[in-house]
């Protein structure tokens, strides 16, 4: 299981640098890491998601709607 060390943020287009260092067992599905935009700052907190699962779409591993409800949530 492989994560970016950079992101682009979603909220301004900036890179977000990995903040979370990898376990030294590795990566696994369900692991959360955090990444901190060097445009506005925001943390996100990403969650490692399984490429075979059928929700997941994404290139990068992550599952990104897991990921916006988890934000969502954290704003109300
Ligand atoms: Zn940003």
């Amino acid at each position: 299981m492989e994560v970016p060390d950079v992101i682009t943020c979603i909220d301004c287009g900036q890179s977000a640098h990995r903040l979370t260092p990898p376990p030294e067992e590795g990566w696994e599905v369900g692991d959360f890491v955090a990444y901190r935009c060097s445009g506005c700052m925001d943390r996100w907190d990403m969650v490692v998601a399984d490429p075979a699962d059928e929700g997941s779409d994404t290139e990068s591993g992550f599952d990104f709607r897991q990921w916006m409800a988890e934000r969502n949530r954290d704003q109300k």
